[in-house]
């Protein structure tokens, strides 16, 4: 086939390195800051290149990362695809049980892994036959103590800083990330060159979250989470300034990187932001470089919106899913409503948007029909389009679920405006979302039933301020049991476990599950009856179980 006809990643970092030379990419990492520009990022990509190809590294094989947002981080992002490799970044919070069974699901070659996370993976992978064969490689330039093997700086020091990228089909496997099911194991998406070409494009379209030669990106949703909704890619592809904010960023971090940087676009969860905004409260912060902050992962409030608008920034409230590499809608205004009042456009804003060009959805309700556009019907939210993945890894069972005809059923029950505006009034999957982060009801329901004590027990994720969810337990104890001291006894056992920040914040104890028609746990009517009555306790301590201010 003759070359450069296919849509890969290549040509993005090609354009950077040679339109925009001498922009930078700077990083904030464990032992203070670094600077390169694209000239020398396209050499040190290479450089990896040509690393990960003497260490035996092949078209398909897949490249794993356990890392925060940096630049070393960056550099696999275009290296490992642009060789025909797959990056597979996997996301460090989850569960060990879940990196293992990641890791061996994927079959990933070799890790490289973050100092910082240096123990975590390998408390991970100790006598674990899912890591058998993994070479762990340090993303440092000297090595730690967790993990025995090479450091990235030796990794790729004295390779040649030209590499002869491969002409590659658009089909070709690029990228990889896990998501959670809602019952079962994590599920794997694979992104294809073309998949994330035509993301990276439809970001840059004027209606996704364009970025431009006079931007400075700062994303601080983490690179594991949909290449960190595939800003990297959409920075380079733009030829904007790239600022990786490292390792466990604080509200303090994130507005020195604002101010010194003069990040214009940044993009997270809303925890993140709320984080930002309790800080400039009692700080004095610049933020008159920022133009956008994009709200994503879960609903932005509205007073956030008003905060920043406040102070002259846009909130860009964004849906998406990691099927669909990630970006679905944007909450653009559209320009017929520019001369709207204030509140009318907020709720607008505050909706989770009009879809991208280049995808197109159907809400489907409970009787199989279409809704109306008028803002009150709603049901499923089903989306197809080039960035859409049409198939889960090696799950047979799950695609059966979860996609139809060739559309990807989201789980997310939705309306839809007659302008076009959908909003998102329920989830059908009932995983709990807290700061970003999943937690899998299923299974804290499952490890807390164990407990002889208990009969029956149900998760649900009640609203919080900072968090937008967290779990509390309902509990039905078996007849006669003790009840005191059970609470305590049922969060050390979830302790053992699961990560802190997966522990519920409440246990409460009731005496029957309510069930639906077909004799499952009606967690919709558990909502109602309780989500009110709860009074979350210390608990879990949400502060340390910050998984995104925290890393
Ligand atoms: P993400 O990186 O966007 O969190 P996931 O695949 O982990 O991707 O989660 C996707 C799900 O998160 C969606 O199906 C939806 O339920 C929820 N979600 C994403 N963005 C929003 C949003 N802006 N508002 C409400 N829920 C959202």
């Amino acid at each position: 086939m003759p070359g450069g006809h296919t849509q890969t990643l290549r040509p993005f970092l090609w354009r950077a390195s040679k339109l925009y030379p001498d922009t930078e990419v700077v990083s904030r990492n464990h032992d203070g800051m670094s600077r390169q520009t694209y000239a020398e990022y396209e050499e040190r990509t290479a450089q990896l290149a040509n690393a990960l190809d003497e260490h035996g590294i092949e078209q398909g094989d897949r490249v794993g990362t356990f890392c925060w947002n940096t630049d070393r981080h960056f550099e696999v992002y275009f290296a490992a695809p642009s060789m025909g490799a797959q990056l597979h970044t996997i996301n460090p919070l989850l569960p060990d049980e879940h990196i293992r069974y990641i890791v061996d699901d994927a079959n990933d070659e070799v890790i490289f892994v973050d100092p910082s996370l240096a123990e975590k993976i390998a408390g991970a992978a100790e006598g674990a036959e899912e890591f058998e064969g993994v070479d762990l490689i340090v993303m440092d330039d000297s090595p730690v103590e967790a993990i025995d093997g090479p450091v990235y700086e030796e990794f790729v020091a004295g390779h040649d800083t030209d590499y002869d990228w491969p002409e590659l089909p658009s089909e070709q496997p690029a990228g990889m990330c896990y998501t959670s099911g809602t019952t079962g194991k994590p599920k794997g998406v694979e992104y294809t060159q073309s998949m994330l070409w035509s993301h990276t494009m439809m970001s840059q379209s004027p209606q996704g979250i364009p970025m431009e030669d006079d931007d400075v990106v700062m994303p601080v949703v983490p690179m594991f989470h949909v290449n960190a909704w595939g800003m990297p890619f959409t920075a380079t592809a733009g030829g904007a300034k790239q600022v990786f904010p490292g390792p466990s960023p604080d509200a303090d971090d994130l507005a020195r990187l604002i101010e010194e940087e003069g990040v214009t676009i940044t993009a997270g969860v809303p925890t993140v932001w709320l984080g930002l905004m309790e800080y400039c409260e009692d700080n004095e912060v610049d933020l008159s470089t920022l133009d956008q902050v994009i709200v994503g992962g879960s609903a932005a409030p509205e007073s956030m919106i008003r905060w920043f608008d406040d102070r002259g920034v846009e909130v860009l409230h964004a849906w998406g899913m990691t099927e669909m590499s990630p970006i679905g809608s944007v909450a653009h205004l559209k320009s017929d409503l520019e001369d709207e009042d204030y509140q009318t456009q907020l709720d607008k804003r505050s909706k989770q948007g009009i879809m991208v060009p280049g995808l197109e959805f159907k809400v489907i309700d409970e009787d199989g029909n279409r809704i109306a556009w008028d803002g009150e019907e709603f049901g499923e939210l089903y989306v197809r389009g080039p960035s859409v993945t049409k198939e889960y890894f090696k799950r047979p069972e799950a695609n059966e679920e979860d996609f139809e005809d060739g559309w990807l059923k989201t789980g997310d029950v939705v309306s839809v405006d007659p302008d076009g505006y959908i909003k998102i009034v329920d989830r059908a999957k009932d995983v709990i979302k807290s700061g970003g982060e999943w937690i899998s009801s299923v299974e804290l329901e499952n490890a807390i039933m164990a407990h002889e004590d208990v009969s029956e027990a149900t998760v649900i994720g009640v609203p919080h301020e900072k968090w937008q969810e967290r779990p509390v337990a309902f509990v039905v104890p078996t007849e006669g049991a003790d009840r005191e001291g059970l609470d305590d006894e049922i969060l050390e056992l979830l302790d053992e476990e699961y990560p802190k920040w997966w522990l519920p914040d409440a246990v409460e104890y009731i005496e029957e599950v309510p069930k639906t028609a077909t004799g499952k746990f009606s967690k919709k009517d558990l909502r109602e009856q309780y989500t009110g009555s709860v009074e979350l306790h210390e608990g879990s301590a949400p502060e340390e179980a910050a998984p995104e201010s925290d890393d």
